[in-house]
C-alpha cells in the first residue's frame, strides 16, 4: 500500500469516483463517497471531516461508539452502521447511526423501529443482500428480497432506502458486474412493488470495484482502503 497522506488519498478517491461517474454518463452528484473507517483512529476521521467528508462507515459497534464519542463536536457527520449486526446490538445502533446498511432478517429491523429515539428521524436502512449466493455469507438471499422489503417498507421508525451487497471478488470488470447489475435489477423490481417507499440506494462498490458498481448505478460507494490505506489492525470479535 502506498504510503501517501489522508488528504491526498481523499481527493483521489473523489477524483477516481468522479472519473467513473464521466465515463458511465451519469451526473458528476449522483454517487455519494461513504469513507469506510474501521480499524481507523478517530484522529483520521477527523482530518477527512475537515476536508469535507461527511459519510462515515463502521463495522464494530463497540469502536464506533467510543470514536463517536470522542467526534461529538463534529455535528453534520453521518454515521452509517456497515457490519453484521446482531440482536443484542440493535439498540445502541438504534440510537447512534442515522443509516444502518446490513439488514438482512425482520427480526433484527423490529427491534430496530422499536428502539429508535424519538427526537431522531426515522433509521435510513438497505437491505442486505447475499447477490453472489455463498454459503457462508450474510445478507437475505435474492429471491427473499421482496418479501423481506415488504415487511421492512411497513415499520414505522425505519426509512427502507435500498440494496446493498458485497459480491464475491471477481478478476475482470464484467464479472465484477454481473452481481452488481443483479443488484440493481432487484432494486427496480423493488421500486415498481413499493412505490411509496423512497427506494434511491444502492450502496455497492468498493477499492477493487467501485468503477463496476458505478457503471452499475451504485448511488454509495464504501471506500475504506482507498482512502486510509490498508488495514493492519487486527480487529477483536465482539
Ligand atoms: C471494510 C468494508 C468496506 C471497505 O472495503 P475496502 O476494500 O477497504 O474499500 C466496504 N464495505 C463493507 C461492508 C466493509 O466491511
Amino acid at each position: 500500500m502506498t504510503d501517501i497522506a489522508l488528504p491526498e488519498s481523499l481527493a483521489q478517491a473523489r477524483e477516481r469516483l468522479s472519473n467513473a461517474l464521466k465515463k458511465a454518463e451519469r451526473p458528476l452528484d449522483s454517487a455519494t463517497l461513504l469513507a469506510v473507517s474501521k480499524t481507523k483512529p478517530a484522529s483520521m476521521i477527523r482530518q477527512a471531516w475537515q476536508h469535507g467528508q461527511r459519510e462515515f462507515g463502521e463495522n464494530y459497534l463497540q469502536e464506533a461508539l467510543e470514536k463517536q464519542a470522542e467526534l461529538a463536536d463534529l455535528d453534520d457527520i453521518v454515521w452509517h452502521f456497515i457490519g453484521p449486526l446482531q440482536s443484542n446490538k440493535t439498540r445502541a445502533v438504534a440510537e447512534s447511526f442515522a443509516w444502518v446498511h446490513s439488514v438482512d432478517r425482520l427480526k433484527i429491523a423490529k427491534r430496530l423501529s422499536e428502539q429508535r429515539p424519538e427526537h431522531l428521524p426515522p433509521l435510513n436502512i438497505c437491505l442486505q443482500v447475499n447477490i453472489s449466493h455463498e454459503a457462508s455469507k450474510s445478507g437475505v438471499m435474492p429471491d427473499e428480497v421482496m418479501a423481506l422489503a415488504k415487511e421492512v417498507a411497513a415499520l414505522p421508525r425505519l426509512c427502507l432506502r435500498g440494496l446493498m451487497a458485497i459480491p464475491a471478488p471477481a478478476n475482470s470488470l464484467a464479472e465484477q458486474r454481473a452481481p452488481l447489475a443483479a443488484l440493481r435489477q432487484l432494486l427496480e423490481t423493488l421500486q415498481a412493488a413499493l412505490p411509496d417507499a423512497p427506494l434511491d440506494t444502492l450502496s455497492m462498490g468498493m477499492s477493487d470495484d467501485l468503477e463496476a458498481a458505478v457503471l452499475e448505478d451504485a448511488t454509495l460507494v464504501r471506500l475504506g482502503t482507498a482512502i486510509f490505506g490498508a488495514r493492519t489492525t487486527q480487529h477483536a470479535t465482539q
